[in-house]
């Protein structure tokens, strides 16, 4: 059996070296062969010098460069892409999440499973705001968007081969790869694990990514918020009918007059606002509509090592210049 890593790297050189002899490490106690998928995302840490080393000392790390930072989640797709294992693993560099645990995911996907999720019991080393946010976030996930998202469950699983191949069709711009996942209603086993503090480092998923990923994930799995203006509208309309009905009544029964500008003022202000809260909301749906329609590849690789040509996904990103110097030295062997 073959085992692809996919990893996403943003400025990790502090956990780098770790990561990769302990994947080595845990590798080797496997009878499968394994190759290693870094997706650079942009570094400027000095990752990349190192994850060059890396590449030239081992020919089963195999690294893709993005020329700019793309995003955790195009990174993810851009391994996804290249990965030509049987089984293929998605785990992030900081080692939060144990690579000990691939044993037991490759364990699972004999047993027939398309998809092992890991879901996190405990977490260490993250501040209560991460966590309470979290909690809402999976809590809003489930009820609005889908109810198959798992709660606690992120971007560490691992993929069969059909699975992969399932979930390169979704080419969508806005990324959120839990919810692909669910949507593509595979059979799916969960794996619970304590998540770790991170061994080096600080995190670079910073409280604005954090958020913007929250947002990518509920807008495009869900129109629902766009269906909420439609309930809000109602009910503003009807309040305004109520507010009509009082003042008759106040004039005509109660005789007391209608207190004046302040409340008139406030009403515009409020209304004002909700139409444009409404507009806006319509406005950051057209603007996904947009954005999708330009079709764009969703990364551009600049660099790579030991990445062969004829692996290179071009129909699915750009991929600028791909090293194919590690296969053509191995095809030089077989000849001699
Ligand atoms: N990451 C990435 N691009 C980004 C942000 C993060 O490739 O723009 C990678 C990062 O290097 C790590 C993984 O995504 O391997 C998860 O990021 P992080 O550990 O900072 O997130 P957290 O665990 O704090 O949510
Ligand atoms: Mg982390």
């Amino acid at each position: 059996m073959r085992v692809s890593i996919v990893v996403p790297v943003y400025n990790e050189i502090e956990v780098l070296p770790k990561l990769l002899s302990t994947l080595e490490r845990v590798m080797a106690g496997t009878a499968c062969d394994y190759e290693i998928i870094l997706v650079d995302d942009g570094s400027t840490d000095g990752s990349v010098p190192l994850l060059k080393s890396a590449a030239a000392a081992d020919a089963r790390v195999k690294v893709l460069f993005f020329g700019r930072n793309f995003g955790h989640q195009a990174a993810i797709t851009a391994g996804l892409d290249q990965a030509s294992g049987d089984a293929v693993a998605v785990i992030d560099a900081d080692l939060q999440d144990p690579p000990e645990l691939l044993l037991d995911m490759i364990e699972l996907l004999n047993h027939g499973y398309d998809v092992v999720s890991a879901q996190r019991t405990g977490r260490d080393g993250e501040s209560p705001v991460k966590r309470l946010t979290a909690t809402f976030f999976y809590w809003v996930m489930r009820r609005m968007v889908d109810e198959r998202i798992q709660p606690e469950v992120g971007d560490f699983r691992m993929f069969s081969r059909r699975a992969v191949i399932a979930i390169r069709q979704l080419r969508e711009q806005h990324r959120f790869m839990r919810g692909m996942v669910a949507w593509l209603g595979l059979k799916e086993v969960i794996l619970p694990y304590h998540r770790n503090a991170r061994v080096a480092g600080t995190t670079k998923y910073s409280t604005w990514k954090m958020l913007r990923l929250a947002w990518t994930a509920i807008s495009s799995f869900s129109a629902l918020p766009l269906r909420l203006t439609i309930w809000f509208g109602f009910f503003v309309t009807a309040v305004g009918f109520g507010y009509a009905f009082y003042s008759i009544f106040a004039e005509t029964v109660l005789h007391s007059t209608v207190p004046g500008w302040t409340s008139l003022v406030c009403l515009n202000i409020v209304f004002s606002g909700a139409t444009l809260m409404a507009i806006g909301l319509v406005g950051d749906y057209i603007a996904r509509i947009y954005e999708e329609a330009k079709g764009r590849p969703l990364y551009v690789v600049t660099e790579s090592a030991n990445v062969a040509a004829r692996q290179a996904p071009t129909t699915r990103g750009v991929i600028l210049t791909v090293d194919d110097s590690h296969e053509r030295q191995t095809e030089a062997a077989d000849r001699v």
